[in-house]
């Protein structure tokens, strides 16, 4: 390979000396010399060619000398090695030139041996500068391409969520119309529809990607007024952003403009971006649609004052599978292709898009198309046609589910069970399989979850994995450390299926795991048997006297919590007035909390469970000391010595007097 090396020098004979001396190299190609006479021919040489390899020069010239040429090569080529040339004892500018970064100099008059030396170095030096520089680039590749893999194993853990739970109901539901046609007829086919029109809208995408891929997508162009169509698209949204308390807006300059457009992608194109909006926008927050023409395009935007996108996100927004990665925008789960899409179709249509959005005030986002109106004139679709397209895409109306398919939720004699859900239909679906059989509270969001917990203290809790805000492992970690609902099981519902998540629920304190699509049966059964460990333990607090340690780190701290009241009270044990306030004020709880925690791992009620404390001391004071039964009753705080007896005789089905014999 030919190394190219620049000789910058205003005298002439340097250029036919050196030609002279490397004859022979540059006849076998194995250098190759370009000459300028000062640093600007120099400059405007490199700028040229792209693969000099080194610099060799002098430090005396006209128009700009070799300094000042040195302290512009740093900036526009720092990797180039520059070799100077200067006469022997002008050390000081040798001295500057090496501190402007030369890499060598050589003195005139120049040695020929020691130039080729010196030659040689330098294009050594080079090559490994190169080969460092190519080592860092492959580096960057492979971090893309890791990057790419672990947003595509997203993307497929995502798909594999939004499969899943639209089969689980679809599964559940047509085992529930088996069951009880009557009762499901309705519910059933209407749920039953709602979820595969998401599988299909979902299938659909994918396969507008796939055909994306292979260029396979083309544009079937209508001309038709396309204000009206926008105003078709919008008005589908009005039920969604309604439920969400959201005003929604339409806003065009134009009374109507008959253009070229494809009706299938501008549809699909806009209600990717409203259903964005929805999605991160909360509630009393506003979205428009602005439609106007500039010079020869069509311009639309879509405006919400959302969440906002952070600046450093922003340009990878388009990108397929990607998705801002913080709680909140992980809100409508979602899969990261719609925008993706979005941009595909954007180009096909010869348009642009961009986007503008400021964290916490908002999002813009902007298309420009071409105006023609070269196709066929022709009506693209009606109102209802564009109505159901976006029924199926954003996931059916939503509005039915909410009138129609309530379950009521009645307050029986059965154990409480908390479910927190964000999707309405599964939790429907669980309202379904588990309604008779428990009191079911239900609730749609983590942080509400937590919430209803601490306050409701159900008796076992059946969560999904993702959802807004705090997802399941975030309410597993955060129940699982509060001692008011640490005793609580938890079964995480997920789609994640796979080893590793199931052992980040366990590790977040999960007592179960189920994957999606599940059934009625395996459901309750799980349930059983989490409520038999509950038994369990209440079985294992009946009888303190003889509490035994245990290996599980669960179970141990419920003994801590048992045995702090324990202690309390032993410690006050001939106080009669040391009551539940007593025990609340020393254990930091409020009385309702205390009493819901000890009657979850005891089944008794706080007073009980204190009394039976007093009368177990009793019973070992009457077995281990000759203190008769009035002192025993004083020594454990009853004041009635009657009384004492006859609670005695209800706990233990024998008379104080009667235990020692
Ligand atoms: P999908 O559209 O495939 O169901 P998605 O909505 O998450 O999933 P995109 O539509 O491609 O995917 O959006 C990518 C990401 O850009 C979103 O996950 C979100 O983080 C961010 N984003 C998009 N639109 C907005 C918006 N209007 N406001 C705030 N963030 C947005
Ligand atoms: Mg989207």
């Amino acid at each position: 390979m030919v190394s190219k090396i620049l000789v910058v020098d205003d005298e002439p004979q340097v250029e036919r000396l050196i030609l002279q001396r490397f004859r022979r190299q540059v006849r076998n190609k194995e250098y190759e010399f370009t000459f300028a006479r000062n640093g600007k021919e120099a400059l405007s040489l490199l700028s040229e060619q792209d693969d000099i390899e080194m610099v060799l020069s002098d430090l005396n010239m006209p128009e700009m000398d070799g300094l000042t040429f040195l302290s512009k090569l740093k900036e526009i080529k720092p990797d180039l090695k520059a070799v100077i040339v200067s006469a022997y004892g002008d050390m000081k500018n040798i001295r500057e030139a090496m501190n402007l970064g030369a890499f060598d100099f050589l003195t005139k008059p120049i040695e020929f041996e020691d130039l080729t030396a010196t030659i040689k170095k330098t294009l050594k030096e080079a090559e490994m500068v190169r080969q460092a520089a190519f080592a860092k680039e492959l580096e960057v590749m492979n971090e893309k391409l890791k990057e790419l893999d672990t947003m595509k194993s997203r993307f497929f853990t995502n798909i594999s969520h939004e499969l899943r739970t639209p089969l689980t109901i679809i599964r559940g539901m047509a085992d529930q119309l088996g069951k009880d046609p009557e009762e499901w007829l309705n519910k059933g086919v209407l749920m039953i529809k709602r979820n595969s029109d998401n599988l299909l809208n979902l299938v659909n995408q994918i396969l507008d990607l796939r055909k994306l891929e292979n260029g396979n997508l083309e544009l079937n162009l209508v001309q038709d007024d396309i204000i009206l169509y926008m105003r078709y698209i919008l008005e589908s949204f009005h039920s969604l952003a309604a439920q969400k308390d959201i005003k929604l807006t339409f806003d065009s300059k134009l009374s109507e403009l008959y253009m070229d457009y494809d009706p299938a992608k501008i549809l699909r194109v806009i209600t990717n971006l409203l259903s964005n909006a929805v999605k991160f926008t909360s509630s009393k927050g506003s979205i428009s649609l602005i439609v106007g023409q500039q010079d020869k395009k069509l311009v639309l935007k879509v405006q919400d004052t959302g969440i906002g996108i952070p600046e450093d996100k922003l340009t990878n927004i388009f990108d397929r599978f990607y998705q801002v990665d913080n709680a909140q925008s992980r809100k409508g789960e979602g899969t990261g292709i719609g925008l993706a899409i979005v941009k595909e179709f954007v180009e096909l249509m010869e348009g642009e898009i961009w986007v503008e959005s400021k964290l916490n005030e908002g999002t813009t986002f902007n298309i420009s198309i071409p105006i023609r109106q070269n196709a066929e004139l022709k009506q693209s679709s009606s109102n209802e046609e564009v109505q159901g397209a976006i029924n199926i895409m954003v996931g059916g109306n939503t509005e039915i589910a909410k009138e129609d398919i309530k379950i009521e939720i009645a307050e029986q004699d059965l154990p409480n069970l908390l479910i927190v859900e964000d999707n309405e239909d599964v939790r429907q679906y669980l309202i379904a399989c588990l309604q008779g059989k428990f009191n079911l509270i239900s609730s749609e969001n983590g942080e509400e979850g937590i919430k209803k917990a601490k306050e409701k203290v159900p008796d076992l809790i059946i969560s999904d994995v993702m959802m807004p805000g705090k997802n399941g492992y975030e309410l597993c970690g955060e129940l699982k450390t509060d001692l008011l609902t640490s005793h609580i099981p938890i079964i995480l519902l997920t789609a994640k299926a796979d080893e590793e998540s199931r052992i980040s629920g366990l590790k977040h304190g999960a007592d179960a795991y189920l994957a999606k699509p599940f059934n009625e049966e395996e459901l309750v059964v799980r349930i059983e048997k989490l409520l038999d460990l509950r038994r369990a333990l209440q079985h294992r607090y009946s009888n303190l006297e003889n509490l035994t340690p245990s290996e599980d780190e669960a179970v141990q701290q419920e003994d801590e919590f048992i045995l702090a009241i324990r202690e309390a009270v032993l410690n006050n044990i001939d106080d009669e007035n040391y009551g539940i306030p007593e025990v609340c004020r020393d254990l930091a709880m409020s009385r309702s909390q205390l009493h819901r925690k000890l009657k979850a791992l005891t089944d008794r009620s706080t007073s009980h469970f204190i009394r039976s404390i007093r009368l177990q001391k009793a019973k070992e004071l009457l077995l281990t000391t000759q203190m008769n039964v009035s002192e025993v009753a004083y020594e454990v705080g009853f004041r009635n010595p009657r009384y004492f007896s006859t609670t005695f005789s209800e706990e233990y089905g024998v008379a104080p007097n009667e235990v020692r014999k």
